[in-house]
């Protein structure tokens, strides 16, 4: 780690090293940062107050003292997550490494509105609590993803023609009942792509998640930071126009929408008009797997009108790697093999010399895992911490 050497590390900085483990004694600290050993036990000692670093003083008592080992206390709190899709709500409780304690899914539609679906969201969750033997006063976060574009600062949904109701209804009131931790509400594709950067960090810090379900989304990573755009509406290739959807309406009330013929509702659709028994995506991939000729030529078609969006998007932004996430991904070579041919066939040559397609790495949990992130990445930062010793916001 090279730092400013006028600067000396604050204890954040310090918290950075152990949680990540690149310390886990006093000695390594004072390697790394430069800080004596007064100053390395001082800034130790005040993270141990926040209940955050977990002291080993228990070694072999032969051959003199061993150096105390320390570690992240991942135990000191948890995290509630809910990641609200379509049609269910996926809830889990966290430990402070983002590991799922507990975990439980909300059959419910998103277009019940706010005040349908929230305060059974809450209920949930209490009940969760209870299963992990937590209350809410050891809850540190609520992180809470949305099919549909965010006002971070608001929390709550900004413009999401398909989630009525839920426009600019602040979220955090329905849950003060289960804990009065803050609430960060962030959308789907954003969240997803904040888990896949947590496995890649070092190996793709450019990465493009591409959330393929019921709708269309896309989160943008560039340089390890995710980009949200000017009002929060990046990443949404959904409503892209393309050719093949001249004409066709779609849910948004716009025209020509590459959703209106390769998203999961548009597959359902296509399948109900023929008079085939589906109600939601997961059972065309259902179909799919099963070998039904219809549902597989489907999910050919929409991985390759998906590809030539995001070709576009590829050509702009040179990821090192895109993620394909969502419920079409289940489909994996099926939807995936298209979507390559066009990616590769449309975007240049020197935009995919070193790109990489691949599935999500924590599959259907990369959601609620993604949202655990979203609260432990601000809360945990170097900078939180040093505002809570400071007695700042938090404290
Ligand atoms: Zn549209």
């Amino acid at each position: 780690m090279t730092r400013p050497s006028m600067t000396p590390a604050t204890a954040g900085e310090v918290f950075t090293l152990i949680r990540g483990g690149a310390a886990t004694t006093r000695s390594e600290i004072g390697k790394l940062t430069g800080l004596s050993r007064t100053a390395v036990s001082a800034r130790v000692a005040a993270l141990q107050s926040l209940g955050l670093i977990a002291d080993d003083e228990e070694g072999p008592s032969t051959g003199g003292r061993p150096p105390a080992t320390l570690a992240f206390a991942d135990s000191a709190g948890v995290v509630l997550v809910v990641a609200i899709g379509r049609s269910r709500a996926q809830l889990a409780v966290t430990d402070l490494a983002g590991a799922i304690l507990a975990a439980e899914d909300v059959d419910k539609p998103v277009n019940v509105g706010p005040d349908d679906l929230m305060p059974d969201i809450a209920t949930h969750l209490t009940s969760l609590l209870d299963r992990v033997d937590r209350k809410g006063d050891d809850v540190i976060g609520v992180g809470l993803s949305i099919p549909g574009t965010v006002d971070m600062t608001a929390g709550a949904s900004l413009d999401s023609p398909m989630m009525a109701g839920w426009d600019g209804v602040a979220l955090a009131p329905y849950l003060t009942s289960v804990t009065d931790a803050p609430l960060f509400v962030d959308n789907d594709a954003n969240v997803m792509a904040l888990a896949e950067l947590s496995e890649r960090r070092e190996s793709a810090p450019n990465l493009l998640m591409i959330k393929a379900s019921t709708g269309l989304g896309a989160g943008i990573v560039l340089n390890g930071v995710l980009q949200r755009g000017s009002i929060g509406a990046a990443g949404e290739i959904g409503h892209t126009k393309t050719a093949a959807a001249r004409g066709m309406k779609c849910r948004c009330g716009d025209v020509g929408c590459v959703e209106t013929v390769a998203s999961g509702w548009a597959l359902v659709h296509a399948l109900q008009d023929q008079g085939r028994d589906v109600g939601h995506v997961r059972d065309v991939i259902r179909l799919a797997l099963d070998g039904d000729g219809e549902a597989r030529r489907l999910i050919r078609s929409s991985g390759r009108l998906i590809g030539d969006v995001i070709a576009g998007a590829v050509n702009l932004l040179n990821p090192d790697v895109l993620i394909i996430g969502g419920d079409m991904s289940e489909a994996d070579e099926l939807f995936l093999a298209g979507l390559r041919e066009s990616v590769y066939g449309n975007a240049t040559a020197l935009a995919t010399r070193k790109l990489h397609i691949a599935s999500v790495s924590h599959g259907a949990q990369s959601g609620i895992l993604g949202c655990a992130i979203l609260v432990l990445d601000h809360l945990l930062s170097a900078r939180q911490i040093d505002l809570r010793l400071a007695g700042g916001p938090g404290a």
